[in-house]
């Protein structure tokens, strides 16, 4: 059955710190950049994370990125990492790990997706991190956990589950989730969350000044930074859909992707 995506659902399980609370106990979330020419999507990310309340957020970045992150972002830590198998080390210690955007469509990226799959961390997969898997799915899908996330627009759905589409989005999704056995956002005007489970929740709130480059990339990072305050994953990704809309729809015109975390502290408020 749908329901509408609705704070009611989910508002109380939002993570608020207590007062004996750490930046650790927060949660940690790692985000997987890509080349040096490419880091942008990351640092909207790892920012976005931080403002919906991580405690701890690590960029992981080939060495050639380190000098172009390190003076773009404060709040941030860095680690480099040369191999897949090294960032597998890397990541032990984080909670959710959102890997994809802008990470380039190679072989790299299926490696490194591979190795993180074997990490332990929730994780949230994105954009290249999606279409690199265009007629291989199935290797995708036997990598992931019930609680890893999926946030593919219709193009990277399209390439993941071809056809289904025809289906309507909210049948589609549902069955995404299915045959991935992980949580489905597909993304678009009337986002659509899914579960493996069955659960399936249409989101209403929509703002159409989400229609700009990278708000996807902030989106993983606020899906992230909630799994990484240990939030049920397709909780996570319901709020954090809501959140996002709402931050948009309060900033209105003139939105650009990097305000979205700077004006998604307001929407959190206002949850409390
Ligand atoms: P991406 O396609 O990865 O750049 O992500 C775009 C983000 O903006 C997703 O969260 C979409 O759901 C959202 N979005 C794009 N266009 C619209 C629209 N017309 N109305 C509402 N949300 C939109
Ligand atoms: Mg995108």
């Amino acid at each position: 059955m749908i329901e509408t995506n609705d704070p009611a659902i989910w508002r109380n399980f939002l993570p608020w710190p207590g007062a004996e609370t750490h930046k650790h106990a927060r949660g940690r979330l790692g985000v997987v950049s890509g080349r040096a020419h490419q880091t942008g999507a990351a640092r909207l990310a790892a920012r976005a994370g931080l403002r919906i309340g991580a405690g701890v957020v690590r960029i992981y970045c080939p060495p050639d990125a380190v000098a172009v992150i390190a003076p773009a972002i404060e709040a941030v830590m860095l680690t480099p990492f040369a191999s897949a198998e090294a960032l597998a080390r890397e990541v032990e210690e984080m909670d959710a790990v959102v890997v994809g955007p802008a990470a380039g469509l190679d072989e790299a990226t299926v490696a490194n997706i591979q190795a993180l799959a074997s990490s332990g961390a929730a994780l949230v997969i994105d954009a290249d991190g999606l279409s690199v898997f265009k007629g291989r799915s199935a290797e995708l899908f036997a990598l992931l956990d019930r609680d890893d996330v999926l946030t593919p627009h219709e193009g990277e759905f399209e390439r993941l589950f071809p056809g289904l589409l025809h289906r309507g989005r909210v049948a589609a999704a549902a069955e995404a989730a299915e045959r991935a056995q992980a949580v489905v956002v597909l993304k678009g005007a009337e986002t659509v969350i899914a579960a493996p489970d069955g659960r399936l929740r249409i989101n209403r709130n929509g703002s159409p000044w989400l229609a700009t480059a990278g708000t996807g990339d902030v989106l993983s990072g606020m899906i992230g930074g909630l799994m990484a305050q240990r939030m049920d994953s397709f909780d996570a990704a319901c709020a954090a859909v809501w959140i996002h809309a709402d931050a948009a729809d309060r900033f209105g015109p003139g939105l650009i992707a990097e305000d979205l975390s700077e004006t998604s502290p307001v929407s959190l408020r206002a949850l409390w």
